[in-house]
């Protein structure tokens, strides 16, 4: 199956492998600045961080919203980044698309449909993340639903899904990069932090994912992930997301 190419920027995911880094959450202005100051220096253009965050628990931290949009406009007036952030709801595509060179789709807004179309009429490029429950065919039914619409910019995620396993937070299945490159023509980049949820799997998934073909990897990265306000037990410290981008340059 032809490949396509989606560019970012000066960036094209579908060619070289790309890694996307940055924290679950973004948590305050200093905090997402710093961080950001230290990915650039390791050479990353691709920057993540929530601002509106789909968590479990409604008593969780839901993220900094506007805020957080407005953190990530001063970020990007500083320093050459692109960054992609999620959207919850069809309401929040005009503000996050105004900020943001990428649009998340997250795990648990797979297959909601009026988002997707929402997003289909945008024209900026959508990681469009795995339900954790979906087939490959629904995921890639899920995409058909934003290129109906005209926006041909997708980069399919695979995070992990639903098993009996409870030692991972989720079972990764690298299989399903394979699969979406025979079965079709997006980019498929791997989430191995969410994918384990553990931050001792993630630099080998990284590197197994990257092997078998995926055209990215996507990784949480916090200064003091035992301090982080969502998922510090699957980010990496700087040390280890070091020694990550060491392994990825010696594949
Ligand atoms: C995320 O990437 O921040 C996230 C919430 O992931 P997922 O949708 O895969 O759970
Ligand atoms: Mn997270």
């Amino acid at each position: 199956m032809n490949k396509n190419v989606v560019k970012v920027g000066a960036i094209s995911i579908g060619k070289e492998p790309v890694v996307i880094a940055g924290p679950c959450s973004i948590e305050g202005e200093k905090a997402f600045i710093d961080e950001v100051e230290f990915l650039y220096s390791k050479g990353i253009r691709l920057v993540r961080g929530g601002a509106y965050k789909p968590r479990t628990s409604p008593y969780s931290f839901q993220g900094l919203g506007n805020e957080a949009l407005q953190i990530i406009k001063k970020a990007k007036s500083l320093y050459d980044i692109y960054v992609v952030s999620e959207v919850m709801d069809p309401r929040e595509v005009e503000v996050v698309y105004e900020v943001c060179d990428m649009l998340q789709v997250g795990s648990r807004n797979m297959a909601n449909y009026s988002l997707l179309k929402e997003i289909g009429r945008q024209d900026k490029p959508v990681i469009l993340k795995r339900g954790m429950s979906a087939t490959i065919e629904e995921w890639l039914l899920a995409a058909e639903y934003i290129v109906n619409e005209g926006n041909r910019g997708v980069i399919l995620c695979e995070r992990g899904i639903r098993t009996f396993e409870t030692y991972t937070r989720n079972t990764l299945d690298l299989s399903a990069v394979v699969a979406v490159h025979e079965l079709s023509p997006y980019p498929i980049i791997v989430d191995p932090s969410h994918g384990t949820g553990r931050r001792s799997m993630v630099i080998s998934m990284a590197k197994a994912a990257i092997a078998c073909g995926a055209d990215g990897v996507m990784v949480e990265v916090h200064p003091e992930p035992e301090r982080a306000l969502s998922d510090g037990e699957q980010s990496l410290d700087y040390s280890g997301f070091e020694k990550l981008l060491n392994e990825l340059h010696s594949l």
